[in-house]
């Protein structure tokens, strides 16, 4: 992972808080589109992170949008996911200087994804679908009778 963003021990040394509060591009997290995958918008990160004891706490809010095509139209769909308040910690005896946290915050991120997603919550073609089904509920088929 590149190293955009760097956490020393240094900043939060003597009960200091480090806050970072930036966009951050997929290229950040080296994350890369897939054909079912889009991230145009850039990452929104507000961070803090402080020690307690051995331990240093990262402690966390993230707000992104993926596209991702609507599993009953296929149309490409955005939906925008907000994590507040995500923790993770690292042990200060395993970091030597300083280390990057984006790609612990980057697995938050894609867990979020769900794998099947439906334009606008509820998607408009649904209603077509719902007739498909009704017409084969009723034991009719809808090719049975196809005009000229
Ligand atoms: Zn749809």
């Amino acid at each position: 992972m590149k190293q955009v963003f760097k956490i020393y021990i240094d900043q939060i040394h003597d009960g200091k808080t480090l806050s970072f509060d930036k966009y951050l591009s997929k290229e950040d997290f080296e994350i890369e589109d897939e054909e079912n995958l889009i991230f145009e918008k850039p990452f929104h990160l507000k961070l803090k992170a402080y020690l307690a004891d051995d331990l240093i706490i990262i402690n966390y809010d993230v707000n992104f949008y993926v596209k991702i095509h609507c599993s009953i139209c296929n149309e490409l769909t955005e939906i925008e996911h907000d994590l507040k308040n995500q923790y993770f910690t690292k042990e200060v005896s395993s970091i030597s200087l300083c280390f990057n946290p984006l790609e612990e915050i980057k697995s938050s991120c894609l867990i979020e994804i769900p794998p099947y997603v439906e334009c606008k919550n509820n998607c408009p073609s649904r209603e077509d679908i719902k007739k498909y089904f009704k017409k084969e509920d009723n034991k009719h088929f809808p090719f049975s009778k196809i005009e000229e």
